[in-house]
């Protein structure tokens, strides 16, 4: 592979490259510098992030920039603040030993005054979101008239953040003699009309193939239903102990509920959305490259402009609305030669969303079955022993309560320890996996099959029905009754069969052999819902039909992964044991224990 120097880039350019660690152009660099270095022809190029993209255009601007004229010779129009910060960041390093070249990022949310002044110090490189530059070029404080390039980062991005009339009005205020450099992951219609609008017959450059993925993805989907599609999420994470993640959803609400939950939860977990705050989005962000944080749920938009190499797995709790953007998605993963893992959660009705994007990616998912309890425990036990024969052991820390401890253990054989130790750590976590439903056989019973009798569910004539003198009025629903249930601390292994809510009383179904449990549960708690004392009682009525809803596909067990309880292997940081005893301190200690 050629080398940078071979791309006839100046000396101070090839120092900082060295500096920063590139050894070898990308594709997209291999194709794209040449071309802009050697000729003034508009470039289109396909080209997603993690491809190398920003040197793709950056490095022949820095090249060919005429660093004792002050003016703005060219704009870099990209649809996020982080991103654009990134770019500017990027040509800071690349032009680390041309002292006269100037580089200066606008943004909206930052102070325009101070932006202001820096445009009028004179920056040959200006950097830029839409809103933003169009702002500064009507105070006449940022002029475009000498602009030689004009790169269109993220086109796609930027249209589809609504930034059309911006694109415009900054095109109509450039120079028609300069480059424009248009830089698109998609071509979806629009994209192309600004190209076909705004550029001379462009040359087309790609990193690959158009709008194909990285080579270094596997692309799995999960066949999940509604209900299992949170849990087996969990699980994803659970089998994966250093999984390092964005789990991409599509909207802000969406996006917080599932970071809320993963967080109660005891994952290492937070959100990125544009409900928060520029101080937030920051703070998460530096907290998520630094790897305080491993999972990052976050909206596409927000996750532009995060520039992380290394993550393990990129993760669609939802499909996008346009397909084009889980190319974007997946592309996060796989990038600077690692292997990555796009996984997609898909219901039976979202499965044919996938074939669009395998012809686009020329790519089959891979169908992958949701990790069973069993293969999560083994992961995790061999997991933490592998981390047990390689961490380092620092006795002087230790030295002083050694011979106590010692002393304590003396009688034990070494096996006998060993067995101790595996079963403080695993004990919780086996119970906690040891009912816990076959999550694919959910996905099953989208099809249909809901209360069928499946194997593995307790059957009606095992269950026993209880009335519940609260229902629709009193704003119970299914889950609210599971959760009522759960509260009473009846028995963890409680299996809770169907549940039928009628306007002003209901029915539930709980296996026989917690019956008493149940009441005396009831009785002893005496429980108030919405401000209403609960009574339940054992009914000899039949349900209709042997129907009624029932819940929990193979039955639900207080320990299934629906319940708010602890995973395991979740958190890097989680020191604390999972699993603790009340369902709802649960949340709460791990709250705190992240926050540690
Ligand atoms: P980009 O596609 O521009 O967002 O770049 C993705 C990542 O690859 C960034 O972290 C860059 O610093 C890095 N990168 C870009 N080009 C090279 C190269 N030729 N060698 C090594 N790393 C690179």
């Amino acid at each position: 592979m050629s080398k940078f120097a071979d791309l006839g880039l100046k000396e101070p350019i090839n120092k900082a490259l060295v500096d920063l660690g590139y050894e070898s152009p990308t594709v997209i660099q291999e194709k794209a510098i040449p071309q802009i270095l050697s000729s003034s022809e508009d470039l289109k190029a396909f080209a997603q992030t993690g491809t190398g993209k920003t040197a793709a255009f950056s490095l022949p601007i820095v090249e060919l920039a005429d660093d004792k004229d002050k003016t703005s010779q060219a704009i870099i129009l990209s649809p996020t603040r982080e991103l654009a910060v990134q770019i500017g960041k990027n040509i800071e390093d690349f032009s680390k030993y041309l002292p006269d070249l100037k580089v200066v990022t606008v943004y909206g949310g930052a102070n325009i005054e101070q932006q202001i002044k820096q445009l009028k110090r004179g920056a040959q490189i200006v950097v830029g979101t839409p809103g933003r530059t169009v702002d500064l070029i009507r105070r006449r404080a940022l002029k475009l008239g000498n602009i030689k390039w004009l790169v269109l980062d993220e086109a796609d991005e930027m249209l589809n953040m609504g930034f059309k009339d911006e694109l415009d009005k900054v095109l109509e205020a450039t120079p028609d003699t300069k480059q424009t450099l248009l830089f698109s992951a998609t071509f979806p219609r629009e994209v192309e009309a600004i190209a076909k609008n705004y550029m001379n017959n462009p040359v087309e450059v790609t990193s690959g193939q158009k709008n194909q993925g990285s080579d270094n993805v596997t692309h799995q989907y999960y066949l999940v239903s509604e209900r299992s599609r949170y849990p087996a999420l969990k699980r994803i994470a659970d089998v994966n102990p250093d999984i390092y993640a964005i789990v991409f959803c599509r909207t802000r609400r969406e996006t917080q509920e599932v970071a809320d939950k993963l967080i109660q939860d005891g994952y290492n977990a937070d959100s990125l959305h544009g409900d928060l705050s520029q101080a937030q989005r920051d703070s998460v962000m530096e907290k998520f490259r630094k790897k305080n944080i491993q999972m990052l749920v976050a909206t596409d938009v927000a996750a532009r402009g995060l520039d992380v190499d290394n993550l393990t797995h990129v993760i669609n709790h939802k499909l996008p609305d346009q397909i084009e953007n889980y190319n974007h998605r997946s592309g996060r993963t796989g990038r600077a030669g690692n292997k990555g893992i796009s996984v997609v959660l898909v219901n039976r009705k979202e499965r044919g969303k996938l074939n669009p994007i395998e012809r686009i990616l020329k790519k089959k998912f891979i169908e992958t079955s949701i990790p069973t309890g069993k293969e999560i425990c083994e992961k995790q036990l061999f997991h933490l022993i592998d981390k047990i024969e390689k961490s380092e052991v620092n006795t002087s820390e230790i030295d002083t309560y050694l011979p106590n401890i010692y002393d304590k253990l003396k009688d034990f054989s070494r096996e006998e320890l060993i067995q101790k130790f595996v079963s403080l750590e695993f004990n919780s976590f086996l119970s906690y996996y040891e009912n816990a439903p076959d999550l694919n056989n959910m996905a099953s019973n989208d099809r249909g099959e809901r209360g069928r009798g499946r194997s593995g569910r307790m059957a009606s004539e095992d269950m026993t029905r209880f009335f519940i003198n609260l229902g629709r009025k009193d704003r119970l629903n299914p889950a609210k009754l599971m959760g009522l249930i759960n509260e009473q601390g009846i028995n963890n292994k409680v299996e809770i069969g169907a549940i039928d809510i009628l306007d002003t009383f209901s029915f539930f179904e709980i296996d026989k052999n917690f019956e008493s449990d149940t009441l005396d549960a009831f009785s002893a708690n005496s429980p108030e819902f919405n401000g209403r004392r609960v009574n339940i009682e054992i009914t000899k009525t039949e349900r209709k039909g042997g129907g009624g809803r029932r819940r929990g596909g193979s039955g639900r067990s207080r320990r299934s992964d629906d319940n708010p309880s602890k995973g395991f292997g979740r958190t890097r940081n989680n020191k604390k044991k999972p699993f603790p005893k009340k369902e709802n301190s649960k949340g709460r200690d791990s709250r705190r224990s992240r926050r540690r």
